[in-house]
C-alpha cells in the first residue's frame, strides 16, 4: 500500500529541542512519522509514482504542536467550583468536552494531559479522540483527584460531603486510597492526581501515603502527578517518585534542589494566576482573588526563576477549563508567562511547551520534536516565535495543525463557538449595603473593591494577616472559591 506524503517546504524550523532554529528547511512526512527534516531534503525523496500534499512554509515557522500538560477539559468553562462540581449532568459534560477539545487543538495544542476531572470522562474522551470519533488532541487522562479532608475537593461542608459530580474523591486512610488507585487503574486512567493542600501552607498526605500510592502507581503501570503548592508537599513528593509537579509556587532551596537532582518536572501553571490578575476585573473577578492571585504570582515568580537557574525541567500547563482560562484561547500565554516569571528563552519556553511535555503524554522520545522518526504532530505558525513568543497566542497566526501526519481541518464556525456549563444561581458579585446605595462609597476607590458599575464587592481586612497570599485566598466571605 502507498504511503500518504506530506512535504513543507522552505520554512523555519524550531525543531522544540532547543536547538537553533534552521531557516530554508524543509520537512518530509510519511504517514504518520517525520522521514526527514533539513535544507537537503526535496521533493524527489518521494518514491515515483506516489501522491505528496505540499505545503509552502516560505515566510514561516514550522514546530512541534503544543502539548498542555494541565487541561481539564471537563470543568466546561465554569465560574465556580459549585458550576464545576453540582451543574451539568456527566451525559451533557461529555458531549461538552467533546465539543471543546477541537477548540484545543484549533489553537496549535496537539497534545494534552487531563490531570483529574469528574466522573471518567477524560478517559472516554482519550478513546474517542485516538479512534477518530472526535476531533481533538492526543490525550491522556487521570480519574478523579485522590485528595484527604484537608486538600482541594472536599469544599462542602460535611453535612454536604463530596458530590459524585465532584473532579475529586475524598478519602482519609491509605486503605481506602489504595482502593482507588486500584478502581482508577481498572478504569483506564494513565495517571493518578493527588491534590495536596489547596495554597500549599502545609502537607495534606503523609510522606507514607505518598510514596505507598506512588509505588502502587508505578507497579500497575502509570505514572503519578500531584497538586503541590507549597515546599513541604513538593519535596515528599519529589522523594517519593511522584513524576512530576503541579505548580511548585513556593519552593525553598531543598525542594528545588531535590527536583533538579531527581529530574522531576515543574508544571507551574501559571496561567490560571495571570489570566484571574490581569483581566480578571473584566469578567467581575471579585478583588480581594484578584489581588491574592497576584502576590501568589509575584511569590510563585521567585521560586520558578531560582528553579530554572537550579536547573529544573519545566513543561507547559494552563489549567485551562476555567472561566478565566476558556479552551483553545490562552494555552500558548503560559510560553510568554515561562519567560516573564521565571527567566526562559524563548527556545526554552518553546521546548517547555513541546519536547518537555511528551512524557506527560507517555510519549517521551517519540513526540514533540521535529526530527526523522517522531510522531508528526506539527503546526505551522506564519510568525517567528522565537523572536516573539506571543504570535502563538494569536489563532491566525496557527496556520495549519497537522496531527499524525494529516493536516486537520477544521470547521472554523465551531471552533470560534464557546459552550460552557449549565451556569449556578448567582444573585450579584457584592452585597447591597445601605452604604452601597446611600453612603460615602466612592466606586472609583479601589479599597471599595468596585469590580463593576457601582457593585461592592466586601474588601479584606487591611490587617498583617490579610496581607498573607494564604489567607487572602481562603476567605471564603469574599464570594469567589480560588480554583485549582
Ligand atoms: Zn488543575
Amino acid at each position: 500500500m502507498p504511503s500518504s506524503w506530506l512535504l513543507i517546504t522552505n520554512a523555519t524550523v524550531v525543531d522544540g529541542a532547543g536547538n537553533p532554529p534552521v531557516a530554508g528547511a524543509s520537512v518530509l512526512v510519511q504517514d504518520r512519522l517525520i522521514r526527514d527534516v533539513g535544507t537537503h531534503v526535496t521533493r524527489e525523496m518521494v518514491p515515483r509514482g506516489e501522491q505528496v500534499t505540499e505545503i509552502d512554509a516560505t515566510g514561516k515557522t514550522l514546530m512541534p504542536g503544543m502539548i498542555d500538560a494541565h487541561c481539564h477539559m471537563t470543568y466546561g468553562e465554569s465560574r465556580s467550583e459549585e458550576e464545576i462540581d453540582l451543574y451539568t449532568s456527566p451525559v451533557l459534560r461529555t458531549l461538552k468536552a467533546a465539543f471543546t477539545a477541537q477548540k484545543v487543538l484549533r489553537s496549535g495544542v496537539t497534545g494534552i494531559s487531563q490531570p483529574g476531572g469528574s466522573y471518567y470522562i477524560g478517559v472516554g474522551l482519550r478513546e474517542a479522540i485516538r479512534d477518530g470519533i472526535v476531533q481533538g488532541p492526543r490525550m491522556t487522562a487521570a480519574g478523579r483527584y485522590i485528595s484527604t479532608s484537608n486538600g482541594l475537593t472536599d469544599w462542602y461542608p460535611d453535612s454536604v460531603g463530596v458530590p459524585e459530580g465532584s473532579i475529586g474523591i475524598v478519602h482519609n486512610t491509605l486503605d481506602l486510597m489504595i482502593n482507588e488507585v486500584r478502581h482508577q487503574v481498572k478504569n483506564g486512567v494513565d495517571l493518578i492526581k493527588l491534590a495536596d493542600s489547596p495554597y500549599g501552607n502545609f502537607q495534606a498526605f503523609t510522606d507514607h501515603e505518598m510514596k505507598v500510592l506512588a509505588d502502587l502507581a508505578h507497579q500497575l503501570g502509570k505514572k503519578m502527578t500531584i497538586h503541590a503548592r507549597g515546599p513541604a508537599e513538593v519535596k515528599a513528593a519529589a522523594r517519593a517518585g511522584i513524576d512530576w509537579i503541579m505548580h511548585g509556587n513556593i519552593m525553598d532551596d531543598e525542594a528545588i534542589d531535590l527536583l533538579a537532582e531527581t529530574g522531576t518536572p515543574l508544571v507551574p501553571t501559571l496561567l490560571l494566576l495571570s489570566n484571574a490578575g490581569d483581566f480578571g476585573h473584566l469578567v467581575g473577578a471579585p478583588d480581594p482573588l484578584r489581588e491574592g492571585m497576584k502576590r501568589m504570582l509575584e511569590r510563585t515568580g521567585d521560586s520558578m526563576t531560582r528553579a530554572h537557574q537550579a536547573g529544573v525541567t519545566f513543561a507547559l500547563g494552563t489549567d485551562s477549563g476555567f472561566s478565566l482560562t476558556p479552551y483553545g484561547v490562552w494555552h500558548a500565554r503560559e510560553l510568554e508567562l515561562l519567560m516573564d516569571y521565571a527567566g526562559l528563552t524563548s527556545l526554552e519556553a518553546i521546548q517547555a511547551g513541546t519536547s518537555n511535555g511528551a512524557q506527560m503524554l507517555g510519549l517521551a522520545g517519540e513526540i514533540g520534536v521535529v526530527a526523522p522518526g517522531m510522531i508528526a504532530d506539527l503546526i505551522v505558525v506564519d510568525g517567528d516565535p522565537v523572536a516573539d513568543i506571543r504570535v502563538l497566542q494569536r489563532r491566525e497566526c496557527i496556520e495549519t495543525v497537522i496531527q499524525d501526519g494529516a493536516v486537520v481541518v477544521f470547521d472554523e464556525e465551531k471552533v470560534a463557538r464557546s459552550w460552557p456549563h449549565e451556569r449556578g444561581i448567582g444573585y450579584s458579585i457584592g452585597d447591597l449595603t445601605y452604604d452601597v446605595v446611600y453612603g460615602q462609597v466612592d466606586p472609583a476607590d479601589p479599597a471599595n473593591s468596585a469590580v463593576a458599575d457601582g457593585v461592592e464587592v466586601h474588601d479584606l481586612d487591611t490587617s498583617e494577616e490579610a496581607q498573607d497570599l494564604v489567607s487572602a485566598l481562603t476567605h471564603r466571605e469574599t464570594g469567589a472559591r480560588v480554583m485549582d
